[in-house]
């Protein structure tokens, strides 16, 4: 089902259930070596914590984060995807790239990366935070894990020849399927080769944005090479939650990294990537006004 989803948009498709290979080596570099155990998937706070204005009071601590979903009070977990990244080390709004694996006393591995954008608007730079930088904030879609290994399912797919992004082909493949049944998936792909159009918040806006032309005037866009590891989650529909549809945001090892919307070279692409299914959605601090800007 999947497949056939993907066949409507890249010319070469594989699909398989396999062991999951040791997602701390190249070209994934992840913080823990699979995805299995517990598998839960976890959205925080939303947009409407950054837009129209920033609420700087929506900064989470996402070792005690994790530690509050039940199952999750003492084990080691491992917790990858996309959120906003932890402002107040920089003091600037920044693009957070979560891949963390902790056990009860913290971190033990933390390869979180975060993107601002740079002084004059033209440039991004990206860096690993901290050992023991936990921080995230405002909004955020997790796959938590025990991060063990297990059987994943693995994507592989080459030469886009359809409108839709790598997630995207996946997750509408699921929502005809499921209907109104609801299917979260999260893992980690990489781009292999081509370039990605992906954005980097700029710093938080002092004039309330409002508008979908207002967010994509305040974003950074740029079109960043391969190799990315992009890391997040999908779901099939909404719920009664306000669930963010997909969201995964990418880093690398030559200084590129922001949130993944799609390639731009769709007849050199390929994408490889590794995911596992929620047995279950855990919302956390869902705004109670929402709105639909900022989720593309
Ligand atoms: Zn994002």
């Amino acid at each position: 089902m999947i497949e056939n989803g993907l066949k409507l948009n890249f010319a070469q498709v594989t699909v398989s259930i396999v062991d999951c290979p040791d997602l701390t080596q190249a070209p994934y570099y992840l913080a823990s070596s699979g995805l299995a155990g517990d598998e839960t998937i976890v959205e925080f706070g939303g947009p409407p914590y950054l837009l129209p204005l920033v609420q700087r009071d929506k900064v989470y601590d996402l070792h005690s984060l994790v530690r509050n979903v039940e199952g999750f009070e003492n084990k080691e977990f491992f917790v990858c995807g996309a959120g906003a990244g932890p402002w107040p080390v920089i003091n600037q709004n920044c693009e957070g790239i979560i891949n963390l694996k902790a056990d009860e006393n913290g971190p033990i591995n933390n390869f979180t990366h975060y993107v601002n954008v740079n002084a004059d608007g033209t440039d991004y730079s990206i860096h690993q935070v901290e050992p023991n930088e936990t921080r995230t904030a405002l909004l955020g879609n997790l796959f938590l894990s025990e991060g063990k290994s297990g059987k994943v399912l693995k994507v592989s797919c080459l030469k886009r020849i359809g409108e839709e992004n790598f997630i995207s082909a996946m997750r509408v493949a699921c929502t005809k399927h499921y209907g109104d049944k609801i299917v979260g998936i999260g893992g980690a792909f990489v781009m292999k080769e081509g370039k990605a159009k992906q954005h980097v918040m700029d710093d938080f806006s002092k004039i309330p944005i409002h508008t979908d032309e207002d967010v994509n005037n305040w974003l950074k866009f740029f079109n960043m090479p391969a190799p990315l590891i992009a890391l997040g989650t999908f779901v099939t529909n909404e719920a009664d939650l306000d669930l963010r549809l997909q969201h995964f945001h990418s880093f690398s090892k030559h200084k590129h990294g922001g949130h993944y919307h799609y390639d731009v070279t769709p007849e050199t692409v390929e994408y490889e990537g590794y995911f596992s299914v929620g047995k279950r959605i855990v919302r956390i601090d869902r705004p109670v006004v929402t709105h639909m800007l900022g989720r593309d």
